[in-house]
């Protein structure tokens, strides 16, 4: 029999294909002493043998079903199995230290993975997810454990998981991977951006019932609506298969958008940019069209390796970035480092309350080498097109004027050594602090721009912790009390003639965007694959009219009488 699962519709989408459930990350080994480490490195021996049958076997069904080239990984994997700096290394250890081959194992791989991580390489950087992932695959042999890696996908297939941290998904094959489905997580944890960004469909936060789906079960994933049906009937199948194909007929109605200008039904002009993470991500935002980049979360360039991304490095990935928006705004957002993104090189810490804590510009101004190295980093590329700098989690005016203070510094020490500086370089600042949208009037006499990011904003607003479902109920882009601040941020920056744009989420939100339009909004920033859809629903709109009504919403007493009304609204107009 078919169940239904529901969950958070965290990117849109249909997919049909077999579940692959992702074990949770394996667990660090415990030391042990042995009494016959010639035993041990005998069972180091066989299990790395049972290793290379199974990545054999691998390697043969993805040379059979995509080519030589796809098979290439795996036959360096082969090959490093056979590397005497790891395997030798850790027979002697065994010997030596007469530990458990395990142990030993680990901490030779750690070593060598530490070292290529901090390479300027990327290649060689690289190398160390290999390391890791057959070092994985080592380990569970001789714990006797099935070795569960992404890396081992050879067929269509529905991603299951407790959750997904943002670089498991980024290391997602896209080629088998049709969509995933996690028990933790909200429409605004990162792993449901990423989601977004790479057109992947997803449902997040269904809850321990996505804990039975086991590998091999028949999965429809109707992310749209935020269903998941397990071994769905034949019935079931057929139904799903037509609406995965009418789902794509939209998709490509859509695409006549892209090179159309971002314009109201009444000639009111406004920009549709779109948000990145990485460099990765342009593609998509160029294929839909974006007018611009309106957030780049620049702390992905600092996830996922053991040491700070250089000056040089960073320049380089800011000058690309500028260079393929070719003249389009983009809005590069400083380190934005804590709450639910850590980074443990940087060994901050342990707090009580990260979202509270010290992260973002906080961080920055405390560490305030870091944040130099990349302001840097970003006034050099400045030079390459349209660049806009924009502070995160700014709460009061204190610490935009130190921010600013020590960017004029950089500044200035970099103009000194002959280096040129954009003349035209924007500064502004990320709303997402209550006490920062209060205040907005104050901000605004000190910035070019507010961009608001609503995925803070809703949670500190509303005291609703963004990655924890059994408050997601408070996550109400839509009450009256967003919409309020919402229009002061954006009544203040027009009154001093500045933009106002948002990157939080719901800025794509359809049932959200006529509302900012009302409001006076210029700059929408969402997810590549929102751009569109954006574009048409805006072409639709008159801002005229919908300033009216958003008076009218902001008016009224809870989210779902402001849902019903634009809905409504929206309906009678099309
Ligand atoms: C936000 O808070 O709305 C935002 C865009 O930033 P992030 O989601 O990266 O915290
Ligand atoms: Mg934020």
């Amino acid at each position: 029999m078919s169940q239904l699962l529901t969950g958070v519709p965290a990117s849109p989408g249909i997919a049909i294909a077999k579940a692959y459930r992702l074990e949770a990350e394996e667990s660090i080994p415990q030391q042990r002493k042995v009494d016959d480490p010639a035993a041990e490195q005998q069972r180091l021996r066989s299990a790395v043998d049972a290793a290379k049958a199974d990545i054999d076997r691998i390697r043969e069904t993805t040379l059979e079903r995509l080519g030589p080239q796809k098979a290439e990984i795996f036959e360096a994997h082969l090959f490093l199995l056979d590397d005497p700096d790891l395997i030798d290394t850790t027979l002697d250890q065994i010997e030596s230290d007469g530990v458990n081959a395990e142990y030993a194992l680990y901490e030779v791989a750690s070593s060598i993975i530490e070292a290529l991580q901090s390479m300027d390489n990327e290649m060689l950087r690289e190398r160390a997810a290999d390391v890791k992932d057959i070092t994985g695959r080592v380990i569970s042999k001789l714990e006797g454990r099935e070795h569960s890696a992404l890396s081992e996908l050879s067929a269509e297939t529905i991603l299951i998981a407790k959750d997904l941290t943002p670089s498991d998904t980024a290391q997602l094959n896209l080629e088998f991977v049709r969509g995933f489905v996690t028990e933790i997580g909200s429409r605004t944890s990162h792993s449901a951006i990423m989601a977004r960004s790479l057109e992947l469909a997803a449902v997040v936060g269904t809850g321990a019932d996505a804990s039975a789906i086991r590998t091999g079960d028949m999965i429809i994933l109707d992310a749209t609506a935020g269903q998941v049906i397990v071994n769905p009937s034949d019935e079931q199948l057929r139904e799903y298969t037509t609406r995965k194909a009418e789902y794509e007929e939209y998709k490509t109605r859509m695409r006549s958008y892209v090179d159309r200008p971002s314009v109201t039904a009444d000639g009111v002009e406004v920009e549709l940019a779109s948000n990145i993470g990485g460099i990765d991500d342009l593609e998509k935002v160029l294929a839909n069209g974006a007018d611009g980049i309106g957030l780049f979360r620049t702390e992905f360039l600092y996830m996922g390796r053991s040491s700070f991304p250089s000056e040089e490095e960073q320049y380089s990935v800011y000058k690309h970035v500028l260079e393929k928006m070719n003249g389009k705004r983009v809005v590069i957002r400083t380190l934005d480092i804590g709450g639910d993104k850590e980074l443990p090189y940087l060994q901050l810490p342990k707090e009580m309350n990260p979202f509270l804590g010290q992260r973002a510009i906080r961080l920055c101004l405390d560490k305030e080498d870091l944040f130099r190295t990349q302001l840097r980093a970003l006034l050099r590329a400045s030079m390459h097109g349209k660049l806009a700098i924009m502070f995160p989690m700014i709460a009061v005016l204190g610490e935009l004027r130190e921010a600013k203070r020590i960017l004029a510094e950089e500044r200035a020490k970099l103009e000194q050594e002959g280096t040129k500086v954009s003349d035209t370089l924007e500064v502004g600042i990320m709303i997402e602090i209550p006490a920062a949208a209060i205040a907005a009037d104050v901000l605004a006499k000190e910035v070019d721009f507010f961009s608001i990011g609503t995925n803070d904003l809703i949670q500190y607003t509303m005291a609703a912790d963004r990655m924890n479902e059994s408050v997601a109920y408070l996550y109400q882009p839509h009450h009256p009390s967003i919409l309020r601040l919402v229009q002061l941020v954006i009544q203040a920056a027009n009154r001093h003639g500045k933009w106002a744009g948002m990157c939080g989420e719901m800025a794509g939100d359809s049932a959200a965007i006529p509302l900012l339009l009302g409001l006076g909004l210029y700059e929408f920033s969402m997810s590549a694959s929102s751009v569109l859809p954006a574009r048409e629903l805006i072409s639709r709109l008159s801002r005229e009219e919908w300033a009216g009504l958003a008076e009218q919403a902001i008016g009224m007493s809870t989210q779902q009488e402001v849902l019903d009304f634009v809905n409504q609204q929206l309906r009678s107009e099309a």
